[in-house]
């Protein structure tokens, strides 16, 4: 098991603490990060700091295409590498006292505080420093609205304890900032144009100009203070408004600064500032005003979303942390964007869209969201068929691969290993076509754009197989399954397994829905998908009862986690790259995967066979391997392993479990923890027409509740040590089935829990 790191404290609705960490600032900073969807950013702080840290902020959509680096080019690389880039730093100020740059890294101080309150999204933090005779508490309180979504709000106050003060504050929009992971080094921002329009000030940057006629992206950031500046002054890429103060004991001095952002994805460049002006003037409320917005509408996504645990206060800080962020990085109100991995707080992994999405996100936002927002996240594939043709063409192959790695539907991701191989991404997008409309009973999206993406997808799987006339059998060679610790495997069984289940629900649902789409399918095309569906290659053991990860798996030298020294773990930051491919580690989940999504398919007996063979050999190094395995663990009756690896999820970046969470929040992976209660703990099932569920209770909590949408109703499920009560609390009855007894819940149901 893997040391943990844990910086704050246990709290069921804040992430607070009294140490300011110096050397784990990072750590800090990612998980105070902040984000309202359309922007969002680290925990940095306002003032200066010259310690180590990453400064970042990032707004959504908002992108740069970063020449790809190989030593040695191979035909069908991407060309860029898309990258999540570093944008204007809006609440930027320099602070000096008597002189003195408040900098926490160089000065003294005392009474240290930081806390984000998951309930309201609000940031805030206060110390006290002594500068010469004068003692001063500074406090600052700052939030990026999910009501007014272009709208960031800062308050600051200092507080003159003892002694007098002079107070200088420089306020700036500072776009001087950089990529951690620029393969140059280099600005991806230039200035257009800075200046000051009613009273306020503004910086309109762009991104530099890109090879690959990728759109270059404008952004204007308007700032306003609620007191007039003493001067502005522009800089390279900056401009900045100066404040001066005198106080003494007693006095206190409040600065409040409100900045409005726009950019070219919205606003085109030459309108920006008139816009900005325009918004800024219609948000023109007081503090407590938008805060009191603010705490509302957190508190109405709660009422939806919030999972109550009693009796493990860390494991209710760890949902609430995950659905918080979660929710700060995508909300569904634009269909253009997606979930990226590390969301807004952090550049690592480039891109905005993975595979994450349909695997591990479509199912929370199903329940937790108005059908509507899946549905844009269908869409934003079906946007980029025409794209996903072209990736499938690069590769010299029929139909539409989708991309591990895009912005655009394009690949933009740079390792061979990734781009080339890892197809079985293909499949779980058209498994989220079937999850939304089995989840939903809604066909239309199926009928429409979801027949025409499910087609294509086909046609890509089926140009990809081969068939070994010595085995008889369609084969898929050369690929890298879900576990990326093995590259250029033959037969990843759950690569076959996924592309012959696409290939079958493609051919059911076309014929089905045949009178009622324009997409067609030749009857030598559908010969040729029933013969594939029929005769895949599906590696397994009779033996051991298991279905084998890919054809050479188990000549490996095999072995459990356990054999190894804990101090080498985690194993990528530890072991060359060529040992971890040699060795038999699993970095996530990959057979498990494909049980997990054909669940009703296998029995508890394979199921258990299956787990028990390879979860110990799992080191869950991807952040979304732990999920999986609760899920299946849970339905197992494996109390504890369900439990320890519940926690994994929920906590993996509060306790910092893979030990690299300073780079940013898994984004994606934080609905592991929603997934591994719901489909996990209280075993939901929708794979059939009616909603099941077989909740249990791990020991050591006293009970847990959550609400979902389903089917036009709203459900409460509560799970206490003595019963489970299913209550519709919205919506017409609907037939149930509780520890497979059948119901019709009408308005509320009991059952005597069955641990
Ligand atoms: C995982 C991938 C995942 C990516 C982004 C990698 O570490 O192996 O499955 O798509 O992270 O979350």
């Amino acid at each position: 098991m893997n040391q943990i790191q844990r910086l704050f404290d246990i709290d069921p609705w804040k992430i607070a603490t009294k140490t300011l960490d110096k050397q784990n600032r990072r750590l800090q900073e990612s998980l105070t990060s902040t984000g309202n969807g359309y922007m969002g950013m680290r925990g940095n702080f306002e003032e200066h700091y010259s310690g180590d840290h990453h400064l970042g902020t990032y707004l959504a959509g908002v992108w740069y295409p970063d020449k790809t680096r190989v030593g040695w080019w191979k035909n069908g690389y991407p060309d860029y590498f898309g990258k999540v880039i570093n944008a204007v730093n809006f609440f930027s100020l320099t602070i000096k006292v008597n002189d003195t740059t408040i900098d926490l890294a160089t000065i003294p101080y005392e009474d240290f505080y930081l806390e984000l309150d998951m309930q309201t999204g609000i940031l805030t933090r206060h110390f006290t420093v002594k500068v010469a005779d004068a003692t001063i508490r500074f406090n600052f309180e700052r939030f990026l609205s999910i009501v007014k979504k272009e709208l960031a709000v800062l308050k600051v106050t200092a507080e003159v304890i003892t002694g007098s003060a002079t107070i200088t504050i420089d306020s700036a929009l500072d776009s001087n900032v950089r990529n951690e992971d620029s393969n140059y080094d280099e600005l991806f921002w230039e200035e257009k144009a800075s200046g000051k329009e009613n009273d306020a000030t503004y910086l309109t940057v762009q991104t530099v100009p890109n090879n690959f006629g990728i759109e270059r992206f404008s952004v204007t950031a308007l700032m306003k203070h609620d007191q007039k500046s003493l001067a502005t002054t522009p800089a390279p890429l900056a401009i900045s408004d100066a404040f001066y103060y005198e106080a003494k004991a007693g006095e206190t001095i409040s600065f409040e600064k409100r900045i409005v952002v726009l950019t070219s994805r919205d606003i085109p460049e030459e309108n920006q500032v008139t816009k900005a002006v325009e918004l800024m003037t219609a948000y023109d409320q007081s503090f407590a005003t938008l805060k009191a917005e603010q705490v509302e509408a957190w508190k109405k996504r709660w009422e939806l979303a919030d999972v109550a645990i009693n009796g493990d206060p860390a494991a209710q800080q760890g949902i609430r942390f995950n659905l918080f962020q979660l929710f700060s990085t995508y909300y569904g109100d634009d269909e253009r964007l997606n979930i990226g991995p590390k969301g807004f707080t952090g550049e690592k992994y480039g891109g905005a869209t993975y595979w994450d999405t349909e695997a591990y996100a479509v199912p929370l936002y199903l329940a937790l969201a108005k059908p509507d927002v899946t549905k844009n996240l269908l869409k934003y594939r079906h946007n980029q068929l025409p794209e996903a043709h072209i990736n499938a063409q690069k590769q010299g192959l029929a139909g539409a691969l989708y991309p591990m790695v895009t912005f655009t539907g394009i690949e933009c991701h740079n390792e061979w290993e990734i781009t080339f191989e890892e197809i079985h991404r293909n499949g779980s997008i058209a498994y989220a076509i079937y999850n939304y409309t089995n989840y939903t009973g809604d066909e239309t999206y199926l009928q429409k754009e979801g027949l025409e993406v499910l087609t294509a997808i086909s046609r890509f799987w089926a140009d990809r197989v081969h068939y070994s006339k010595r085995q008889q059998k369609y084969m898929i060679h050369g690929v890298t399954g879900p576990n990326e610790y093995e590259n250029n495997i033959n037969n990843n069984w759950y690569t076959n397994i996924l592309a012959a289940w696409c290939l079958k629900y493609t051919l059911t649902s076309y014929h089905r829905l045949k009178d009622h789409t324009t997409v067609t399918i030749s009857k030598t095309e559908q010969d040729k998908w029933e013969d594939i569906i029929d005769n895949m290659y599906l590696p397994a053991d009779e033996e051991l009862g298991i279905f084998v990860q890919h054809d050479t798996f188990l000549d490996k030298d095999l072995m459990p986690v356990t054999d190894l020294d804990s101090a080498e773990l985690p194993l990528n930051q530890h072991w060359s790259w060529d040992k971890i491919l040699r060795s038999c580690f699993i970095k996530q989940a990959d057979v498990l995967q494909g049980i997990y999504y054909f669940s009703d398919q296998f029995t508890l007996e394979e199921k258990r066979k299956n787990f028990n063979f390879y979860e110990p050999m799992t080191v869950h190094e991807s952040s979304l391997s732990a999920s999986i395995h609760a899920i299946l663990a849970a339905e197992l009756g494996m109390e504890e392993k369900a439990l320890e690896m519940y926690e994994r999820t929920a906590r993996l970046d509060l306790d910092n479990y893979n030990n690299d969470t300073e780079d940013g929040l898994h984004i994606t992976s934080m609905t592991g923890s929603w997934l591994a209660i719901v489909q996990g703990f209280a075993q939901m099932k929708t794979d059939h027409e009616t909603l099941r569920f077989a909740p249990f209770l791990p020991s050591k909590w006293e009970s847990y509740a959550f609400h979902i949408n389903y089917r036009g109703r709203l459900l409460a499920v509560t799970v206490t040590k003595e019963a489970v009560t299913l209550k519709l609390v919205l919506g017409e009855a609907l037939a149930v089935s509780l520890y497979d007894e059948s119901y019709t819940l009408v308005d509320e149901i009991t059952a005597a829990m069955n641990n």
